[in-house]
């Protein structure tokens, strides 16, 4: 049997962050991952958008790591080279009644401390984005774009200076709480004792809390998956910021945003229904709903748009729930000191990594 200090479950962005901050301070730190690489679920599935912060509410955990994520982002990518640019953000009103949100949003914006946000009139919006139809803008200036796959790369080569340990195809089937440790199965047959277990398993993470021995249902953590697809337009060009509607006013998703990646290509998505089964397949279904959305802030061909990618959202919040934030615990009160949940971490999840890893290191106990 293997004895390790910190046992992190799941290589995506989270993990990674949190095996990076970890080594900084531990000897003994063993990422395992049950891909054959790191980043094959959600973290290389989602916008790359950094996020400013502006529409969680207050002093929620989203609000906060959002806020202080971006910051650490914008640092670690400047000082390692990874590949990102602050280019802005519109978020559009394109009818007088959606004008009282976009000015509810900037308030928002404000009390989350997010700076450097402006409304926009119409013939600026013109000048700044002639090809974008719309009466006012919300101008976030914090907003960004960021290579996922270059920021997970630099992260395991941090962590792994450190002398950490980054193990592939190690699925995690069982956990049991022994004494002052737990015992961790592997599908592959290998045993792990490890004296404390982060749990960043991501549309999985309900499932690793349960085998340790939490009820799930009780605790209200029981995961819904809500999928979001993109489809990309290869005949615009020109767009030099990243536009949205307005927010869906349940909560469930940003709206169907036009994004630029760091190639200037621009994607359109995602969208967001639930879904009972992990399955990564697309087809044309919600073309329609796409276009009409679209067409609301920019006109674009219905030939020209095509399938390109999806994401599977862990989320807390169900389909009739309101706001739920991340659930990031360490679970002593529920019988399981040094194991450490986090649930639920959906957007804004990649602009927030570094600050969850600042946040886990400080609950562990020693
Ligand atoms: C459509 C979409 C768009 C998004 N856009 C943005 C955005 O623009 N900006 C932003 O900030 N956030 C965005 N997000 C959120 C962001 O992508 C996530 O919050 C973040 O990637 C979560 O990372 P993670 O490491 O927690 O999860 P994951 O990347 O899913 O990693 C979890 C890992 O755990 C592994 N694992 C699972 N079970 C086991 C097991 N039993 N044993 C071993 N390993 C296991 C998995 O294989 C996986 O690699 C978006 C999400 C989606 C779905």
């Amino acid at each position: 049997m293997e004895k390790v200090e910190i046992l992190i479950i799941g290589a995506g962005v989270v993990g990674l962050s949190i095996a990076k901050k970890l080594s900084e301070k531990f000897d003994d730190v063993v990422v395992v991952e049950r891909e054959e690489s790191f980043g094959r679920h959600t973290s290389s599935r989602n916008s790359e958008v950094i996020h400013s912060g502006i529409y969680y509410p207050q002093n929620t955990l989203k609000a906060k790591l959002c806020v202080r994520g971006a910051d650490l982002l914008y640092d670690f990518a400047r000082e390692n080279n990874v590949k990102h640019e602050q280019c802005g953000k519109f978020i559009v009103a394109t009818s007088t009644e959606e004008i009282p949100e976009l000015e509810k949003l900037q308030q928002n914006g404000e009390l989350n401390g997010v700076k450097n946000m402006r409304i926009v009139e119409k013939e600026e919006i013109r000048e700044m984005e002639p090809q974008i139809h719309a009466i006012k803008a919300l101008e976030v200036k914090k907003t960004g774009i960021i290579d996922t796959h270059g920021l997970m790369r630099m992260l395991a080569e941090k962590a792994e200076e450190n002398d950490a340990f980054i193990v592939y195809k190690m699925e995690v089937t069982k956990i049991e709480k022994k004494d002052d440790s737990y015992i961790v199965q592997f599908s592959n047959g290998e045993i792990f004792q490890a004296q404390a277990v982060i749990n960043s398993t991501g549309l999985f993470s309900d499932e690793i809390a349960k085998m340790v021995g939490i009820d799930i249902q009780k605790a209200n953590l029981k995961l819904h998956w809500c999928k979001g697809e993109y489809y990309k337009d290869n005949h615009i060009s020109g767009v030099k910021r990243l536009i949205y509607p307005l927010p869906d006013p349940k909560g469930i998703s940003l709206g169907i945003h036009l994004t630029i990646n760091l190639n200037g290509e621009v994607r359109f998505g995602p969208n967001a229904y639930y879904i009972d089964e992990l399955d990564y397949k697309m087809d044309e279904t919600n073309k329609k709903d796409f276009l009409q959305a679209i067409q609301r802030y920019i006109t674009i061909e219905k030939d020209h748009l095509h399938l390109d990618d999806c994401g599977i959202r862990p989320k807390l919040q169900g389909p009739n729930d309101d706001f739920r934030d991340f659930y990031i615990k360490e679970e002593s009160t529920k019988g399981f000191p040094n194991f450490i949940n986090l649930i639920g971490i959906e957007s804004p999840g990649l602009t927030c990594c570094l600050a969850i890893a600042e946040k886990v290191a400080l609950l562990l106990k020693r």
